[in-house]
Order: structure tokens, then C-alpha cells, then sequence
């Protein structure tokens, strides 16, 4: 019999990789908008058109690359953030696998333009599919400028798969609000085909909230505050007059990051519970903070969903926390339930 295994070219395994990585173009924008948090920036620019298809652009003002690590940063595994498995259980940067501009590369066509802060000349590259079409230097503001274009070129299934602009830049709008939010001692600029959709300054968090949603978010807001030994929760919820049939604006931040969980989102379902009417949602903003090591985040692609240590203490001391600030500020239920 003939041996028949084979490992895979990389560019085949990265198209393969990106898969799990890349479904959308708001993938993409959120693996850019991490990378420039990660990089220490404090302006953040993206712009997209098309609903990202054509093209998805992240400008910002951090660290930069040096030339080699511009080539490299395209490797599969290849970070900057970790160097060793204890690493992962004591994160404190966004991305930790190295996959992301490496998946991106593989399927779509991307421009990199680096420099590091005092350098005099950064770099400019070109790769298309996983090939680089050109390495030069390139006299570029300090930071890191990458855009990517025609995401899904040579897989034309995924292409036709995706869904009009209009969703597209939806989901999009979805993840830049999210890292907005975490983010507001950063400033960010969202435009689409030519027009602005968001100019944040760095502010406070309420502020950013309000930037975000609007004005009349201003009154609606009760602040949450509490610090146990296992759980620091803080940030805002809407008062009970104020919730909505949708589950729009709903955030739970662990560590720093947006992740869903239908477990605590129970807790403040409990909390508001005599509050508001079963089918209505309440609004809330929380961060949740955890020791490092009692989180794992390393359990999806999308790092979406985490595992906590102890759930059910969290579920406990959030729900109380929530019931405690909706009665200090004396949230009496002003609902009339229809008898
Ligand atoms: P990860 O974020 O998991 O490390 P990525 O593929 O997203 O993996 O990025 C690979 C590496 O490229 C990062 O570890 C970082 O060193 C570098 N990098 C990516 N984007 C930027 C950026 N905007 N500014 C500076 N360095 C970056
Ligand atoms: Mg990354």
C-alpha cells in the first residue's frame, strides 16, 4: 500500500483556517479593530464600502511593525501576544492565536502599510491569496494602516453566501459598537462609502454609551457598581420604563472583551423581574470583571463565548447587584400591569 498523507501547502491550510475565522465581512473588522486596540492605539479609524465586500480599511496611530515582523505577522500562529500555554490563562490583549491576518490573507486582497514610532521609514506590503505581491519601504505615519480588499475572491461559494450591503454593514456596525463601547479611552472614526457614520472622541464610558446610542440614552441610564472577591461588575443598566421588545442593547464585557452569555443575561432577566413585563428586554452595559484565570476564552473562534470558573456564584452576585442599584435609585415598578 502507498503512503497517501500529505500536510497541505499553507495557503491551502489558511484558506482552510479562515473558514472558521473569517464568515463576514464584520469578521474581519473585528479580528483589524483588536489588532490596533492591541497595538496601544488612541485613534482608530475604519472605513468600508459596500458593506465591507469591497473593501474594509482600519488606519491606526499604535505601535506599528517593524519590516520583518510586517512579513511575519501574515504566518499562521504567528503573535506577538503569547509565547507560552500558561499565556492563555493570563490574557490581557485581545487576540493570543495568530490566525487572523493569516486567514485574511488567504482570501482576500490585502494592503499593509507599518511603521514603527521613530523609525524613519515603515513598509508597505502586498499579499493577495496568501501570496506577496510586493515588499518596499514606504514613508508611512507612525502605526499600522491595512485594508482589505475583495474578501473572498477565490472562493466564490463564501462570496455568494453573503448577504446584501445593507446586512453586511449592519453586522459590521454590530462589532465596531462593541469594541467602541469597551474602548471609550480610545477615539474612533466609522465611515461607509464616504460618509461618517460615527466620530467618537475618547470620553468617558456613560458618554460613549450616549455617543453611540443617542441622547435620550442619557436619562435612561442607572450606574452599577459592586466588587466581590470573585467579580467586579460595573457600568449602567436601563431603567424598567425604558425596555424594549428587541434585545438590542445588551452588553456584558468580561475582561474587556464582549461576550455573549444566555446563563448571566438570566441574572438580569431575574433582577428585572415585577420590573417589567416578560416580553420586554432590559437594556444593560456591564463589565464584568474576573480573575484572568478563572476565564477561558479560548473556547470558539470568534472568542464570543467564554467559560467562567464559577458560573452560578456569578449568576448569584450579579443578580443581586442589579436588584441593589435598581433600588437605590428608587426604581419603583411604575409598570400597569393590565389586571
Ligand atoms: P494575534 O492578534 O492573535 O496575535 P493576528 O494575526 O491578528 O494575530 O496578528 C499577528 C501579529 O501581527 C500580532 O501579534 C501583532 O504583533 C501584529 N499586528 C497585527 N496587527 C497590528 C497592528 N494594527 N499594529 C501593530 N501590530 C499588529
Ligand atoms: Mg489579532
Amino acid at each position: 500500500m502507498a503512503d497517501i498523507i500529505k500536510l497541505l501547502p499553507d495557503h491551502v491550510a489558511n484558506q482552510i483556517a479562515a473558514g472558521e475565522v473569517v464568515q463576514r465581512p464584520a469578521s474581519v473588522v473585528k479580528e483589524l479593530l483588536e489588532n490596533a486596540i492591541d497595538a496601544g492605539a488612541s485613534n482608530v479609524k475604519l472605513i468600508v464600502k459596500d458593506g465591507g465586500k469591497s473593501l474594509i480599511h482600519v488606519v491606526d496611530n499604535g505601535s506599528g511593525m517593524s519590516e520583518i515582523d510586517a512579513r511575519l505577522s501574515f504566518e499562521r500562529h504567528a503573535t506577538s501576544k503569547i509565547s507560552a500555554a500558561e499565556d492563555l490563562f493570563n490574557l490581557n490583549t485581545k487576540g493570543f492565536r495568530g490566525e487572523a491576518l493569516a486567514s485574511i490573507a488567504a482570501i482576500a486582497h490585502v494592503d499593509l502599510q507599518t511603521k514603527l514610532d521613530g523609525a524613519d521609514i515603515g513598509s508597505h506590503l502586498k499579499i493577495e491569496g496568501s501570496k506577496v505581491i510586493s515588499q518596499e519601504v514606504s514613508a508611512t505615519p507612525k502605526g499600522t494602516s491595512i485594508a482589505v480588499k475583495n474578501l473572498f475572491f477565490n472562493i466564490p461559494a463564501r462570496r455568494n453566501f453573503l448577504k446584501s450591503n445593507q446586512v453586511e454593514l449592519r453586522h459590521i456596525t454590530d462589532e465596531f459598537q462593541r469594541v467602541a463601547l469597551v474602548h471609550h479611552e480610545v477615539a474612533f472614526q466609522f465611515y461607509n462609502n464616504g460618509s461618517e457614520l460615527f466620530n467618537l472622541p475618547i470620553e468617558s464610558f456613560r458618554q460613549r454609551i450616549v455617543h453611540v446610542f443617542g441622547n435620550r440614552m442619557n436619562e435612561r441610564l442607572v450606574p452599577v457598581e459592586e466588587e466581590t472577591e470573585v467579580l467586579k461588575v460595573s457600568g449602567f443598566i436601563c431603567k424598567p420604563e425604558f425596555a424594549k421588545k428587541s434585545r438590542g442593547e445588551q452588553f456584558f464585557f468580561a475582561n474587556g472583551r464582549f461576550i455573549k452569555s444566555p446563563y448571566l443575561h438570566h441574572a438580569l432577566i431575574a433582577a428585572f423581574e415585577g420590573l417589567i413585563k416578560s416580553e420586554m428586554q432590559p437594556g444593560y452595559f456591564l463589565f464584568l470583571d474576573v480573575d484572568p484565570g478563572s476565564i477561558d476564552i479560548n473556547i470558539h473562534p470568534t472568542k464570543t463565548e467564554v467559560k467562567f470558573d464559577d458560573e452560578n456564584t456569578l449568576y448569584a452576585i450579579l443578580r443581586s447587584t442589579i436588584k441593589h442599584s435598581l433600588g437605590q435609585f428608587n426604581v419603583v415598578p411604575a409598570l400597569d400591569f393590565e389586571h
